[in-house]
């Protein structure tokens, strides 16, 4: 039999999550984040889904707007992290991929460049990564507006630091810096807003919102999970349980020895651990769930295997499905277990692991 963990993907939940993000984006048009493999879920399926939604896609490098036009798609493709060499904008303009430039480097390739593409300026507006100060952002859009390329300058782009917390002064204050800094250019247009910036009330999304892990289920927000915001799970992981027995009380159940029954306890072997991607810090107590219970786990993941307590599921056999996020036990509930974050473990799950794609309308 072959070793059936896998990780479905619900193409129907992710348009309707970016439908979602356009409703809470107002005016705003929404590009559709698929940087990391589409967050895990595979960037060609992904985007080929969101394909007939979405104006535009963005990426964070070249190698990943690539996969997207070998996918057969037209659509603009933005690259968040801009190029990083002097041929990639060629390759920009020639295949409709829109850097954002951040450093006088890239300028530099620019007013070099004999073909330009649509390009954005990241404004640092005090997330302190990447940008252009605002009090620089003059000077530099002179020195641009001299060039050719010019014609094809989009807008200015900035990236907030604590949009997952509402209650941070932080939003308010970067979205002043930058729309003071970019009112010199109203012709511009203006990208602010990662998912959190969809969920804040009254925040302004100026052109164009940005959304990422909103789009495949994830909470963008602190201490709130996905399901409580009204998103749809799009992934859900699937592994089978290969053994059960009952351990005695005073027994422990793998490494470390860690875990130890304090009456007998009937238990399972899960095929799926940390090569596949499930977090190794997750312990003792993260919930999965099986045939719709939910359950938990015990004792350390292993690479291959991890245990869990089927006390609450007693009836659950040998090739039953145990669910170790999706629909039962939300992806932000095992983060929040494991010390991260649900984009980290989305994006973390290995290639071991098949990804299966449902769908009722065609993409
Ligand atoms: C990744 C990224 C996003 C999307 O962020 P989410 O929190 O996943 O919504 C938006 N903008 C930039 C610049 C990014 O790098």
């Amino acid at each position: 039999m072959p070793r059936s963990t896998v990780a479905h993907v619900d193409l129907d939940a992710l348009r309707s999550n970016y439908r979602k993000a356009c409703t809470l984006a107002g005016s705003a048009n929404v590009m559709a984040v698929v940087k990391a493999d589409g967050y895990g879920h595979g960037i060609r399926e992904v985007a080929s889904a969101l394909a007939g939604e979405t104006p535009k896609f963005a990426v964070a490098c070249i190698e990943e707007a690539r996969a997207i036009r070998d996918t057969g798609l037209s659509q603009p493709v933005v690259l968040l992290q801009g190029i990083h060499t002097a041929s990639d904008i060629g390759e920009c303009a020639a295949n409709g991929f829109e850097p954002v430039l951040h450093s006088d480097q890239q300028l530099a390739w620019l007013e070099r460049a004999r073909s330009a593409p649509a390009f954005w300026l990241k404004v640092n507006s005090g997330m302190n990564r990447l940008g252009f100060f605002p009090e620089n952002l003059s000077d530099v859009v002179g020195r641009l507006s001299r060039l050719e390329a010019f014609s094809r300058f989009s807008g200015f782009v900035t990236h907030f630091a604590c949009a997952d917390d509402p209650q941070s002064p932080m939003t308010a204050q970067q979205t002043e810096r930058f729309k003071q800094a970019t009112l010199p250019w109203p012709g511009a247009m203006r990208s602010v807003g990662n998912s959190a910036a969809h969920f804040l009330p009254g925040q302004e999304l100026f052109d164009w919102s940005r959304p990422g892990i909103m789009l495949y289920g994830g909470s963008p927000m602190l201490g709130r999970t996905g399901l409580e915001l009204g998103l749809k799970p799009v992934m859900s992981l699937e592994a089978p349980l290969i053994t059960t027995r009952t351990v005695r009380a005073g027994d422990s159940v793998g490494y470390g020895a860690g875990w130890v029954a304090t009456r007998d306890t009937v238990m399972g072997m899960v095929a799926i651990g940390y090569g596949d991607g499930y977090p190794r810090h997750a312990g003792t107590g993260t919930p999965a769930a099986v045939n719709g219970r939910r359950i938990q786990l015990i004792g350390r993941v292993s690479m291959d295997m991890l245990a869990v307590d089927l006390t609450n599921a007693p009836e659950a056999k040998v090739g039953d499905r145990v669910e170790l996020w999706g629909n039962t036990v939300g992806v932000d509930e095992v983060a929040l277990c494991a010390g991260t974050i649900s984009y980290e473990l989305l994006t973390g799950i290995t290639a071991r692991v098949p990804r299966a794609y449902r769908s009722r309308s065609e993409a």
